[in-house]
């Protein structure tokens, strides 16, 4: 070979080289930025994508995992606080559906599916559950004479008295107008006829303001006992009847069956 040749044949094998070697650097470099794709853009969007679908699906308490710093992980940021939102409107409606407006306290639907669920668990463990119904006595009479507004505050002033003669497992709920329900987990009759005496002569002490004048009413109560295998209107029956009991009796006074 002459040594023209030969130069060519170098120059040839370098370029080879060169080539290969560019192509190796290429390959790398393909291999990290999509290394680098998929740990920042693709394993975020998917997951993002599994979070949205569980939100969407009811699942509201669900947060993006926003681990990366770019366009992604801001979409996530604002997925997440679209979550938050989402929960804290879900949170208010619940709240809404479940309480009186008036009183503030369990209105009868969020009582019943609670007292449900009292009812079942005592059954199935076999606990002592009482409950009492409570109305205002002569109610109509008192709106008549000091109006319906000056009524609703009554109302309001009944279940803030009540409620504070109550003990932190007792729930109460508004039942209808001017009649009210407690139910006591885990108590049997005779200590739910104290704590029933104890919220009637809570009520008997209290006192309204109007135009000067301290304005009072007072209330019958009828306490029970959840008997075995009873289920939540014949247990609610039982103490209405006991109510009226009280009643006819002569008012603010509690009675039991
Ligand atoms: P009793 O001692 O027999 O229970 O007599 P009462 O007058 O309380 O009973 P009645 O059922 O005849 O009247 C209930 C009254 O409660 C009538 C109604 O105007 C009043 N009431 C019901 N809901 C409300 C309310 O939200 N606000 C006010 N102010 N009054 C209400
Ligand atoms: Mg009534
Ligand atoms: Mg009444």
């Amino acid at each position: 070979m002459t040594t023209e040749a030969q130069v060519l044949h170098d120059k040839q094998t370098n370029y080879l080289w060169y080539g290969i070697l560019l192509i190796i650097i290429s390959t790398l470099i393909a291999l990290m930025i999509s290394a680098y794709i998929r740990k920042k853009v693709l394993v975020p969007i998917f997951s993002m994508k599994s979070d949205a679908q569980a939100i969407a699906g009811g699942n509201y308490k669900t947060r993006c995992n926003v681990s990366v710093e770019n366009e992604v992980g801001a979409l996530g940021e604002s997925l997440n606080s679209m979550a938050d939102s989402i929960e804290i409107q879900i949170e208010e409606l619940q709240k809404l559906a479940s309480v009186d407006e008036l009183v503030g306290i369990s209105n009868r639907r969020s009582f019943m599916n609670s007292l449900e669920l009292e009812i079942e668990r005592s059954h199935r463990y076999g606990r002592p559950l009482s409950a009492l119904m409570m109305d205002i006595d002569n109610f109509k009479s008192f709106n008549d004479s000091y109006g319906h507004h000056i009524g609703d505050e009554i109302l309001k002033l009944i279940c803030h008295v009540s409620q504070k003669a109550l003990r932190d497992n007792d729930l109460m709920g508004r039942f209808g107008g001017e009649e009210f329900t407690v139910m006591f987990p885990e108590t049997n009759i005779d200590s739910a006829i104290i704590v029933a005496e104890r919220i009637r002569s809570a009520v008997e002490d209290s006192a309204l303001t109007y135009n000067s004048e301290k304005l009072h009413v007072t209330v019958s109560i009828g306490a029970t006992q959840l008997v075995k295998d009873e289920d939540s209107n014949a247990f609610l029956k039982r103490a209405d009847k006991a109510m009226y009991l009280s009643k006819e009796n002569g008012r603010n006074q509690t009675s039991w069956l």
